[in-house]
């Protein structure tokens, strides 16, 4: 298939669902059945890189003829994720449609010159890369090169979401200026959203998906599963394909085109502020649970909540840097005033917990 020119031909969004992993035959016929129709290319994880040891990490080899056969049984072409070249080979030899590099193998300049290398010299090809798991622009554009010198130029790229030690809602922190970015540099790339790993629970997937509409993306994939819940993996983020289609009808898709350019443009720099007003609240919520934590040690070791000396020191320190950071002295106060005033209160609330440490 011309994975490209299908993504630039279809109406908005270009669908991509099936399982985080293949488990038997019957789940991918089963899957297959309940999403042909609605979707134009059937996913399935063959080869799992699973973040510890022990976990599920996928049937291999073997579950890539069940695959096939449920993609033929309702003419869904078919896409699964290849690390290394022994994946490469065996997805081709089976007759795979499209390849996907996933975010953990994107990271890896090697594992991406190796595949590329395995790749050069085979006729065609659909490859769609995942960014990586670290939110590098170049490390994500680095890749796609990779791929183009071996000659392969059916190319796309999934935004997934980054990797982060804790983010109050999400699997996988957005940071939705990065694709926005990489879609400024390469603007003929198509661009799909991965909602379920970056959500990484099934009832923030829409609001995931409706975001990747609105900033204009292509497409979506979706991990779709007849029973989610027992799901060998990402069974926490899996829709069914009842729940698939109702959130896929549940998205509104506004028009590309705005009335004027200038429309447009406006439209762009809101939603970059947007973005970065997303991030500077979550940062926030971040700041207060690890004041939650600060309450929580200073119970514990009956101190007060307020230590003067050290609030002058931050304050004053903060002041110091406002002309550097272009940031008049009387905004960096009130900010500083809000974030203690909401800490002390997070603080407090801690410490007068009854029967906590
Ligand atoms: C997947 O799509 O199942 C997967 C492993 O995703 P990612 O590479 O984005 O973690
Ligand atoms: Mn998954």
């Amino acid at each position: 298939m011309n994975l490209k020119q299908s993504i630039q031909e279809i109406q908005r969004p270009f669908l991509i669902a099936g399982p985080c992993s293949a488990e038997s035959p019957e789940q991918l016929m089963t899957l297959a059945a309940g999403l042909s129709g609605r979707i134009q290319l059937f996913r399935a994880g063959i080869w799992k890189p699973r973040t510890r040891p022990g976990s599920f990490e996928g049937l291999g080899e073997e579950a890539l003829p069940w695959l096939m056969e449920a993609g033929k049984a309702h003419n869904l072409p078919v896409a699964v994720e290849v690390a290394n070249r022994d994946h490469v080979e065996k997805a081709l030899d089976a007759g795979v449609n499209v390849l996907w590099i996933g975010a953990r193998t994107t990271v890896n300049p090697f594992a991406v010159q190796e595949i590329a290398e395995v790749l050069q010299g085979v006729k065609h090809v659909p490859v769609m890369i995942k960014n990586p798991v670290n939110p590098d622009l170049n490390l994500w554009i680095g890749a796609f090169e990779r791929l183009n010198k071996a000659g392969i130029d059916d190319l796309v790229a999934v935004h997934r979401g980054f990797s982060v030690y804790e983010h109050p809602k999400y699997r996988n922190v957005p940071n939705w200026e990065i694709p926005i970015a990489l879609k400024e540099k390469l603007p003929d790339l198509p661009l799909i959203c991965d909602p379920s790993h970056i959500a990484g629970k099934r009832d923030l997937l829409l609001e995931v998906a409706q975001k990747a509409m609105d900033l204009n993306m292509d497409g979506l994939m979706l991990e779709t599963h007849p029973d989610p819940i027992n799901a060998w993996s990402d069974s926490e983020q899996q829709l069914t394909p009842e729940g698939f289609n109702i959130l896929v009808d549940s998205l509104i898709l506004r028009s590309r085109a705005i009335a004027t350019e200038i429309a447009d443009q406006l439209l762009d720099l809101r939603q970059k502020t947007s973005i970065l007003d997303d991030r500077l609240f979550d940062i926030l919520s971040a700041r207060m649970r690890l004041s939650e934590e600060l309450g929580r040690f200073k119970k514990e070791h009956n101190v007060t909540v307020l230590q003067p000396e050290h609030w002058m020191k931050i304050i004053q320190k903060r002041l110091g840097q406002a002309k550097d950071l272009d940031l008049s002295e009387e905004f960096v106060r009130q900010i500083m005033d809000a974030i203690h005033q909401e800490s002390i209160r997070h603080q407090t609330r801690v410490m007068n917990r009854r029967n906590e440490q």
